[in-house]
């Protein structure tokens, strides 16, 4: 019985990675980390999600980002579709950044709201009820070309933005 030998138990715990439970809420389905992807399950953060949790996640994600958006910036309200708030990787000096980007509507004048640093007096984005509230905000336009442009509000996470 090979099986039998001491090394057998950590050989086994080498394959297999740590059992996780999925961060889902009100959900306790669990699985091994190395074989957790295979079988569908998705990172998130820190965490995984199981396949059920996952897929639910996607459809509300999916769902929630067919509404529009709406941010106050200090000059101007703009109104965002097929939005999303994504936290961007930690930059040089470990700063994590939240990023709301999304669609202006079409014909809209990119001088209306400054570009750059600017301030965002509140967001409004279906389904998240915490966003940050007055702070101060990185504002970037993008055309690519398409009839529509892309903008992205961006400020440092955690402390409330203050700079
Ligand atoms: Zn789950």
């Amino acid at each position: 019985m090979q099986d039998s030998t001491p090394g057998w138990l950590a050989a086994r715990k080498e394959r297999l990675g740590n059992f996780v439970w999925c961060s889902g809420a009100q959900c306790s389905v669990g699985e091994w980390s190395a074989k957790a992807e295979e079988r569908g399950w998705q990172r998130r953060g820190t965490g995984w999600l199981c396949v059920q949790c996952a897929d639910a996640a996607e459809e509300r994600a999916e769902l929630v980002a067919a509404m529009p958006a709406t941010v106050e910036l200090s000059d101007g309200i703009v109104t965002l579709t097929g939005w999303s708030l994504t936290e961007l990787a930690p930059d040089y000096y470990g700063n994590s950044h939240l990023q709301i980007g999304g669609w202006l509507p079409e014909g809209w004048e990119p001088c209306l709201i400054a570009q750059g640093t600017n301030h965002m007096v509140r967001a409004t984005l279906p389904g998240i009820s915490d966003v940050a509230q007055g702070v101060n905000v990185t504002v970037e336009t993008k055309g690519y070309g398409e009839p529509q442009r892309f903008m992205k509000i961006q400020w440092p996470s955690g402390n409330g933005g203050a700079r």
